[in-house]
């Protein structure tokens, strides 16, 4: 859409045009079924084993260490609940953080419900995970530790090597959600002690509908989509052979130009926080005294409420998103920002932006230009209220 300001990148990026391209073909002529054993479906299969070399590559690790799903949420469920059902009997504790995406969260939730003691970790005003809690939380019943690498509302990074450390070495299964990082930050799975890993295809300038799990060898994992024998028996079904063939074109931009790319953006990113908290006295930053990623900034406008925020962004023509999710009416803070301690007032008006490699210098001005205008319009309103 022309003219449009596209600050969501957390929530979806934009397909890079060589993804497209790649994609077409496995859409109209080449729709064979992979695990077809004709000439066709041959060809099918080739495509979908060069996607596993790359997603590989983007990670270090070995094409059999790679099992595709249909995103970040299937890999995740894959992850958490088939790493519990396969530990020992006696390791049935869950041990995760309170920052999580609900993708984890829900799934974590339900195996209490199920039986399983679990524990939230939580995080400083910064939103760093409390190392502390996080080890006196893990013991020798603990079956898994599940933490993410980057935070999808604040851009905080989390020390995974360290964390995952201290989980590994009490004989834990180490789970990372890598679905904000990919593209973002190196990966390097090899050099970690992590077991499974989650990554999500249109995070990173893929297409949606394709995901991969990183299972380390001789990790074991109880398979939770059963049908076919694909993916090595741990993912029944249908491989989505144009998805995935865009998700291995996506991880291949992703590691040929990430660390120019990564200060192009992060230069954007500081620009655009720089002169919001100089056109805006009420705004601070949250989570901006940790390591984040390069492309997210979480701003607050104390006692405005980020519903009416992404409103007047909206209609001015400029996508952004909130943590803050309404339900019946009530507007809950963010669970993320609720955990950080940041003050309910602050937590109401957070309003995410994040770039990505298609964003602008020229855009980010306008943000900047535009913004002090549009928020006068809700300050007067709420001072007439
Ligand atoms: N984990 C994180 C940190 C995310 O930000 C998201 C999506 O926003 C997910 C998991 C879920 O990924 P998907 O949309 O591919 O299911």
């Amino acid at each position: 859409m022309s003219g449009l300001i596209y600050l969501d990148n957390n929530a979806t990026t934009q397909p890079l045009p060589e993804v497209v391209e790649a994609m077409l073909p496995y859409l109209r002529d080449r729709y064979a079924n992979p695990s077809s054993i004709h000439q066709f479906g041959q060809a099918a299969r080739h495509a979908v084993e060069l996607a596993r070399e790359q997603v590989a590559a983007l990670l270090g690790a070995t094409t059999r260490e790679i099992i595709f799903t249909s995103g970040g949420t299937e890999s995740i469920n894959l992850a958490v609940r088939g790493a519990v059902a396969a530990a020992p009997s006696g390791r049935r504790r869950i041990v995760t953080t309170a920052v999580e995406h609900s993708a984890v969260l829900r799934v974590v939730e339900q195996l209490e419900r199920e039986g399983h003691p679990v524990c939230f970790v939580g995080v400083d005003r910064d939103g760093r995970v409390d190392g502390a809690a996080w080890e006196r939380a893990i013991g020798d019943d603990t079956a898994l530790a599940s933490l993410m690498h980057a935070n999808n509302e604040t851009g905080v990074i989390s020390d995974v090597p360290r964390l995952a450390a201290i989980a590994e070495s009490k004989g834990a299964v180490v789970h990372v959600d890598a679905v904000q990082s990919a593209g973002k930050c190196s990966i390097p799975v090899k050099d970690w002690p992590v077991h499974l890993l989650s990554l999500s295809a249109h995070k990173f300038h893929g297409p949606k509908g394709a995901g991969s799990l990183y299972i380390r060898r001789r990790t074991r994992v109880m398979p939770q989509v059963l049908g076919g024998s694909q993916e090595r028996e741990l993912r029944g079904g249908t491989e989505n052979v144009a998805a995935i063939v865009g998700m291995g074109v996506a991880a291949v931009a992703a590691m040929v130009d990430r660390e120019t790319v990564c200060r192009t953006v992060g230069d954007l990113r500081d620009e655009l926080e720089c002169g919001i908290l100089g056109a805006i006295p009420f705004a601070s930053v949250n989570g901006a005294g940790s390591p984040r990623i390069c492309n997210t900034t979480n701003v607050s406008f104390r006692s405005l409420q980020a519903e009416a925020i992404l409103l007047v962004l909206s209609e001015a023509g400029i996508c952004a998103s909130s943590g803050s999710a309404c339900s019946s009416g009530s507007l809950e803070p963010s669970h993320v920002l609720k955990a950080m301690g940041i003050e309910v007032e602050q937590a109401h008006g957070a309003i995410r932006f994040s770039l990505s490699r298609f964003s602008t210098s020229d855009e980010v001005r306008r943000v900047v230009s535009m913004l002090p205008g549009l928020l006068s319009r809700l300050t007067s309103a709420s001072a007439r209220a």
